[in-house]
């Protein structure tokens, strides 16, 4: 068994935080540092760094967990619109080796942008790459 991780010792108590919800195999929290009021993490109770390392049990618990937290977000920041990301390993910015979405309220006075935009996107859509990419995608 690994170590646990922080958001293991986060779950069990051992580390405080700001509760949002829970259900039998997931646990949300505010995040420590928000990127906007009302960041939230949702977590599964079983600790793995990646989302394809889960029980597939957990997996789709934790879609429940991501649904039941914007619910109460919704009545808190008046919305229905979200920013929810995850970064699926350190190679995506993942700092906490343990999978947890970020769930973002998004309001009229926040901007519109998408908080993680990846720029650098050429102006006009490269099909030939995408189609190659595309055949490649749907060999494997
Ligand atoms: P990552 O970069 O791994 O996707 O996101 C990790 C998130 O965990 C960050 O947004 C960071 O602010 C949050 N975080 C790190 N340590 C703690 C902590 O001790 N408590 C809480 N509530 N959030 C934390």
């Amino acid at each position: 068994m690994s170590e646990p991780s922080l958001f293991t010792k986060i779950i069990q108590g051992e580390i405080p935080s700001s509760m949002v919800a829970q259900g039998e195999s997931w646990y949300a929290f505010l995040d420590i540092n928000p990127q906007r009021p009302g960041h939230t993490l949702v977590v599964p109770k079983e600790q793995a760094q990646r989302i394809a390392e889960l029980s597939s049990e957990s997996r789709r618990d934790l879609m429940d967990g991501v649904v039941e937290v914007q619910r109460r977000l919704s009545i808190e920041f008046e919305t229905t619109d979200f920013s929810i990301n995850v970064n699926d390993g350190p190679l995506a910015g993942q700092e906490v080796p343990h999978v947890h979405f970020h769930i973002i309220p998004r309001t009229k006075s926040s901007t519109s942008h998408p908080l993680w935009n990846m720029s650098n996107k050429p102006s006009d859509p490269d099909f030939e790459a995408l189609t190659s990419l595309s055949k490649k995608l749907q060999s494997y």
